[in-house]
């Protein structure tokens, strides 16, 4: 029988942890997640196992990227659930924290001074339609890797832009943690696989399914022949319409890097740009849960 992780719920415990790591020379691979953990987290966790000593999973549902009108009540939590999952992967401990643990001051400076020069790749996007949601995210991993130390973290491309985020504050913070994005895992028709997912009825489970379809059939365009960025986010846009999901928050073709959309460029310039590769990102409302996710068409050289 796999034994449940080692489950730490208070900062002194941490504290101790990670010098027991540190004196032991073993290397840590951070895992921050808000636990309901699914497929997605563990191919996380799994990534993590192969690329260092010790792993640690953070579970910790944190209120600073929720903004008001958001579901923090609502929010999946199942510590009991997430514990059993992870038994399946070895050297594995759980790191999950209160609320005032992480934030002992409510409202406090402490946030404010240590919020980050949010540039261009936090202010599109999800930064535009989630205001605060970037500062709160920053916040959580920066106090996450200031106290787990960690050698190597590991993020989902589902999350695209806050992969990006992370990248840059790591490297505007100076926290010498070698950022890993991990692949998108899907459901088996394809729909990104989400803690929030759990929200939808059976028949939005249904609709959620064009998201994908979308993407895919945009991106063997892209790849197959000279398509804007205008046109392929249209293709995006038919086939959510032709699910009736018609709560679109953005479909937007981007460059990889500054998320900066193409679809600003002159026609000739929009197809340069997305040969030398391109993402599309897309964040939707199936009835009144958020879903996002995205697709990378590869550099295409002939
Ligand atoms: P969350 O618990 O939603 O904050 O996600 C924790 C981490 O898991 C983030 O780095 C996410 O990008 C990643 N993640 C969530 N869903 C998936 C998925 N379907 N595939 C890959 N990574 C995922």
């Amino acid at each position: 029988m796999p034994n449940s992780p080692e489950l730490i719920t208070d900062l002194t415990q941490l504290a101790q942890w990670v010098q027991a790591q540190s004196a032991a020379g073993l290397s840590v691979g951070l895992v921050p997640t808000m636990g309901a953990l699914h497929a997605g987290h563990l191919s996380l966790v799994e990534s993590a196992a192969q690329h260092s000593d010790s792993v640690l999973v953070t579970i910790f549902v944190n209120p600073t990227q929720f903004a008001a009108n958001e579901d923090l009540q609502q929010y999946p939590r199942d510590l009991e659930g997430d514990l059993q999952l992870l038994q399946s992967v070895a050297k594995v401990t759980v790191f999950a924290p209160t609320v005032a643990d992480i934030y002992p001051l409510e409202n406090s400076t402490a946030r404010n001074v240590e919020s980050n020069k949010l540039d261009d790749v936090a202010m599109r996007w999800e930064g535009e339609r989630r205001p605060g949601h970037f500062l709160g995210v920053t916040t959580i991993v920066h106090k996450l890797f200031t106290l787990t130390k960690p050698q190597i973290a590991f993020f989902g491309r589902k999350d695209y832009q806050q992969l990006r985020v992370i990248e840059q504050l790591t490297e505007e913070r100076q926290h010498n943690i070698k950022i890993v994005g991990c692949p998108i895992v899907r459901e088996e028709d394809g729909l990104a696989m989400s803690s929030r997912n759990a929200y939808l009825t059976t028949a939005q489970r249904t609709q959620a399914t064009a998201i994908y379809k979308g993407l895919q059939t945009a991106c063997n365009m892209a790849n197959n022949m000279e398509m804007a960025a205008t046109e392929l986010q249209d293709v995006v846009r038919k086939q959510l319409a032709n699910a009736e999901i018609n709560g679109i928050d953005y479909v937007a073709v981007v460059h990889p890097k500054s998320l900066e959309p193409l679809a600003l460029l002159d026609r000739t310039e929009q197809i340069k740009q997305i040969k030398l590769g391109a993402i599309i990102l897309v964040a939707v409302f199936v009835g009144n849960t958020r879903l996002i996710d995205n697709i990378f068409i590869p550099p295409n050289n002939s």
